[in-house]
């Protein structure tokens, strides 16, 4: 064994320095006592991290200082975020305790390190439902925003040194990030740090796309810097005549969002066209932002033509995040469209760096949109009617969706998600009026519940005393308020039903002289299959089951297992994962494994041999194997941790595995023929299902074949779009899948 030397003189040195940049760093927001605050942070995690060692084999306290930089740097928090960020590790890791810190550092630093001490366990654990444990997270919000914002820093730093872990950890970090981290700091209008955090989770959920594009965007790069700076030129001339200070500069676009686009519009990487966008930041006065955003505006639209459906005004209306900018798509000297961002300094520090600059500004805009927001989030963590996954999926959605601006008859502005419709609106007004809504007016003209509204539009509510929530409203609302007034809505109801239907079951075994007691009732449910006593009353009620069926009952006398559903879960999950685990190592190899262990490849992503890979355990259909960029996979990884199995594929030429191919090209008769010919003959590859949509000679297909692994597959790619007339061919996932 190699002995490891480190120099601790050196070491010390290097602490000594990247404590003092973290000073120089948040030198603006110091006030009296908070450098010796921050001195004494810094000690006193230096003394507790004493001797620990980061998996990069780097001494711990890089990490807090680190997550201390950013707060200070790209987040622009204050003195006692900073105190927090420094000692956001120590209670959980060392023998300091909460108590420690409340003595030395008072009772707000306390709490706000019990909250990231809380919420750090959330994913290490082997509970069902991290869902829960999200919930809990997310109620921190509630006590002090500060909290998410450091944990997003150290959650920031932590992807950022993650080459050291291993494979499944960055596997499972990068999930949680993309699922539920990114969607927070985009909330939080952090996009710089939203943009990194997804970039990096992509560096290892889809290594080789990532550095593919990133390859790509390097190759390219000299001849985009000149295009930029033609771009910029004349504009940078013109805005200097008409005395408008700016910085003019390109911005590249992130890895993670080119290839969402690629995905998107299923594009190849050289027709993405918006690689980077322009950006202007003036330096204006406060009363005169708005005015000088639209003057450099008309400056770019004399110079470059605009497109019109592309102008979007964020100054006028800006997002509930706080985000304000002016976005217009302009035909650039070469005939390409080029998106131009216009906003005041100001502006852009709420861009970058979101909510703390947001509050920083604060003095101008008493009601701000980030306000209403968190003051949603709490709303709906109130609900404890709302089941954690469910609620987790609305949280998300409403984190990610864009706003549109609702007037209501007497001019009050109402912010709704972008695709609300007439519905939500009615429930955001008051729940009593969303449960009675027929109908609205939109503009003075009538529409119905699911109208969809634009920006912008009056909407007057009508309703009626007789109206009732239905089942089919939860398709027509978006927002989670409006989906858990009608979901507590439809369960009272229903429970109102299942009591009816309790009195005839219970009428009806007495006279087929059946005991009434629970165990029964279990039986009799199981017998129906259905999952809860609660759904047996509520199908007699309504009639769905037949009384003569009991009988039937009473005669085959089936004896089930009196076991909750969800032990009968775990342990099924629990005998899966000893089968794998018996063996030398944890990894299921697909192949090997097959006849000892019942596992099948997710239709969702149809993997094949190649693809990275894992096993999760479902609970009533054993193993599926999932590719680790499937469109469920973040999901599945950041709720059901302990239900993820590593897996790696053997060699097994023999097989054939079953992908799909979208193929686009110029309708030409016989491009079908030719195709087929070139799959079943030249490769002899079998075709379960061809697909095909043709419209005004544009040529769109799946095809769903067998190929033995992602070479094979690769081959096959290549050789087809050889064929003339075909533009573009590319693997597919199927429909979604939902993880059971
Ligand atoms: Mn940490």
């Amino acid at each position: 064994m190699k002995d490891i030397v480190i120099d601790i003189e050196a070491e010390k040195n290097e602490i000594l320095k990247r404590y003092r940049a973290l000073l120089r760093a948040c030198k603006s927001t110091l006030q009296k006592g908070d450098k010796k605050l921050i001195r004494k942070a810094f000690e006193m995690a230096l003394e507790s991290h004493r001797g620990m060692r980061r998996k990069s084999g780097e001494p711990y306290i890089y990490h807090p200082i680190a997550v201390a930089q950013i707060a200070a740097d790209e987040i622009g928090l204050g003195p006692t975020s900073i105190v927090c960020a420094l000692l956001h590790d120590v209670v959980e890791d060392t023998d300091v305790s909460l108590e420690d810190i409340e003595r030395e550092f008072g009772k707000k630093v306390a709490l706000i390190i019990d909250g990231l001490t809380k919420i750090s366990g959330v994913f290490d654990t082997n509970s069902s439902l991290q869902a829960e444990n999200f919930r809990k997270m997310l109620l921190t919000l509630a006590d002090d925003v500060r909290v998410i914002l450091i944990k997003l820093a150290d959650r920031l730093h932590n992807m950022r040194t993650m080459e050291f872990m291993p494979r499944d950890k960055q596997l499972k970090l990068s999930s949680e990030t993309v699922y539920l981290y990114a969607p927070l700091a985009h909330r939080l209008g952090l996009y710089a740090i939203k943009s990194e955090l997804e970039d990096l989770s992509m560096k290892y959920m889809e290594r080789e796309t990532y550095q593919f594009i990133k390859k790509r965007l390097n190759e390219k790069k000299t001849e985009r810097e000149k295009f930029i700076r033609d771009f910029i030129e004349p504009l940078q001339k013109v805005l200097e005549n008409q005395d408008l200070h700016a910085d003019v500069f390109g911005r590249p676009k992130s890895i993670h969002s080119i290839w969402n686009k690629m995905k998107k519009k299923a594009i190849p990487f050289e027709e993405v066209y918006d690689l980077f966008a322009i950006r202007i930041v003036l330096d204006s006065a406060p009363d005169h932002e708005k005015a000088e955003c639209w003057k450099a505006y008309s400056i770019v639209t004399d110079l470059y033509r605009p497109n019109p459906d592309r102008l979007r005004d964020w100054i006028s209306s800006p997002k509930a995040n706080g985000y304000e900018s002016l976005h217009t798509t302009v035909m650039g000297p070469r005939g390409q469209w080029v998106e131009v961002q216009i906003r005041t300094k100001r502006m852009n520090e709420i861009a970058e760096k979101g909510f703390a600059a947001h509050w920083k500004y604060k003095e101008s805009s008493s009601d701000s949109g980030l306000d209403q927001w968190v003051q949603k989030v709490r709303d709906m963590l109130k609900n404890p009617e709302s089941n954690a996954l469910d609620f987790l999926d609305d949280f998300k959605m409403n984190l990610f969706s864009d706003e549109i601006f609702i007037f209501t008859p007497k001019g009050a502005l109402i912010q709704l998600p972008q695709g609300a419709t007439a519905l939500d609106f009615a429930f955001e007004i008051h729940t009593d009026v969303g449960a009675t809504c027929i109908g609205a007016k939109v503009n003075h003209k009538l529409v119905p519940l699911a109208y969809k509204l634009q920006n912008g539009d009056q909407v007057e509510v009508i309703t009626s005393s007789k109206q009732t929530p239905k089942e089919d409203w939860l398709n027509i609302v978006v927002t989670a308020k409006a989906k858990a007034k009608i979901k507590s809505a439809l369960k009272e109801e229903k429970r109102k039903i299942a009591d009816e239907g309790k009195e005839i079951l219970e009428r009806k075994m007495k006279s087929l002289k059946i005991t009434y007691n629970s165990e029964n009732l279990q039986k009799i449910s199981y017998f129906f299959k259905l999952l809860s006593t609660q759904d047996l009353f509520f199908n007699v009620a309504r009639g769905f089951i037949d009384m003569k069926d009991l009988k039937e009952y009473q005669a085959s006398e089936k004896i089930v297992e009196n076991k909750p559903q969800d032990k009968i879960e775990n342990d099924q999950v629990q005998s899966l994962l000893r089968s794998i685990k018996t063996k030398d190592s944890d990894i299921l190899l697909i192949g090997e494994d097959m006849q000892k262990i019942d596992y099948k490849l997710a239709n969702c992503c149809n993997p094949i041999p190649g693809d990275d890979v894992f096993g999760f355990i479902t609970v009533s259909d054993g193993i599926k194997i999932h590719r680790t960029n499937c469109p469920n996979a973040a999901k599945l990884m950041a709720n059901y941790g302990y239900r993820i199995v590593k897996a790696r594929w053997t060699n097994q030429q023999e097989l054939a595995f079953l992908t799909g191919l979208r193929i686009t090209g110029i309708d030409d008769v016989g491009l079908i023929n030719k195709l087929t010919t070139v799959i079943s003959n030249d490769f002899k590859v079998n075709i379960r299902s061809i697909t095909v949509d043709s419209d005004n000679g544009i040529f769109e297909g799946s095809i769903m074949v067998y190929v033995n692994d992602t070479e094979h597959l690769e081959n096959l790619i290549k050789r087809l779009k050889m064929v003339k007339g075909i533009t573009a061919v590319t693997r597919f996932d199927s429909a979604v899948e939902i993880a059971s």
